[in-house]
């Protein structure tokens, strides 16, 4: 189906909420997990398992060293991140839910961001020796550019400056738990939606890919611009098989005659 017919979905929506994943920031240069270009050709992200980070000193050290070589040069947002912040600025969007850890909707300017699996560019305590992918930190949080100075400064692997605990940025790795209170934020956000557009995601991950699944058995339209199939193809209204950045900021570009020619 066409992206004319998702530009008239989104041109009568009030309240849509854009359900984001890795395929949203792969022309910013992210690598998504399961396309043919994905990280699984790779490498095994397993391998940056909650378990793992928190037994190994080493494995913290080689992780805030990459993340502060990928910070020297970061990603930009791309024009499917602009396009949604523009549909929130608009009123056809009441925000995003997205998987992704980049940070780049908020970068874009959407209002309304719920970070599923966290962010890269916070970090928190878990404690000193959290079990069972909990972390059971004092409660410190910062930006990362707070890892970033303690890194200048000589320190290999932060510790809490409250607690003296282990420091992890918020993403939620393999083997974690979910932060509180997440799901229930992005689940009352979708409560209100009037239309669910799925951007970039193979909708392969749960419990992530039981919300828009949701929504869409409670009656609310589903669309889905993805560059490959998803298990939700079948049963949404509008399906746009392309890559995010051009589709979303043509439709974007197009809503303000639509609503002219329909008012
Ligand atoms: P996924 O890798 O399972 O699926 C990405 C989907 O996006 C694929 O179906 C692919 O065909 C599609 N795609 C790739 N480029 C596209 C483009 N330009 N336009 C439209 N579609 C495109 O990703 P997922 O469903 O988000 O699940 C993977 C998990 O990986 C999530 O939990 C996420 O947190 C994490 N992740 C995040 C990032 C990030 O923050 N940018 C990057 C990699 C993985």
């Amino acid at each position: 189906m066409s992206a004319d017919a998702l530009a008239d979905l989104l041109a009568d929506a009030r309240a849509g909420v854009a359900f984001t994943g890795a395929g949203v920031s792969t022309e910013s240069g992210i690598p998504d997990f399961r396309s043919s270009e994905g990280l699984w050709t790779r490498e095994d992200p397993r391998d940056l398992s909650f378990r793992r980070y928190v037994a190994s000193a080493a494995l913290r050290e080689e992780a805030w060293r990459r993340r502060y070589a990928l910070w020297q040069d970061p990603p930009r947002p791309n024009l499917g991140h602009l396009a949604l912040a523009d549909l929130e600025a608009a009123g056809h969007l009441a925000g995003v839910v997205t998987q992704n850890v980049d940070g780049l909707h908020g970068e874009a300017g959407s209002a309304t961001v719920v970070e599923l699996h966290g962010s890269t560019r916070r970090v928190a305590c878990i404690g000193d020796a959290p079990r069972a992918g909990t972390p059971q930190g004092c409660g410190f949080s910062a930006s990362h550019t707070w890892a970033f100075a303690r890194l200048e400064a000589g320190e290999a692997d932060p510790r809490c400056p409250d607690c003296g605990g282990i420091v992890k940025t918020t993403t939620v790795s393999f083997g974690q738990n979910l932060w509180p209170g997440v799901l229930e934020e992005a689940t009352a956000l979708l409560d209100r939606a009037d239309l669910v557009l799925v951007v970039g995601s193979s909708l392969a991950v749960e419990p992530a890919a039981s919300l828009p699944r949701r929504a869409q058995r409670a009656g609310v339209p589903l669309a889905i611009v993805n560059a490959e199939p998803t298990p939700l193809d079948d049963v949404a209204e509008v399906c746009v098989r392309a890559r995010a950045g051009g589709v979303l900021a043509d439709v974007t570009a197009a809503l303000p005659s639509r609503r002219q020619a329909s008012a």
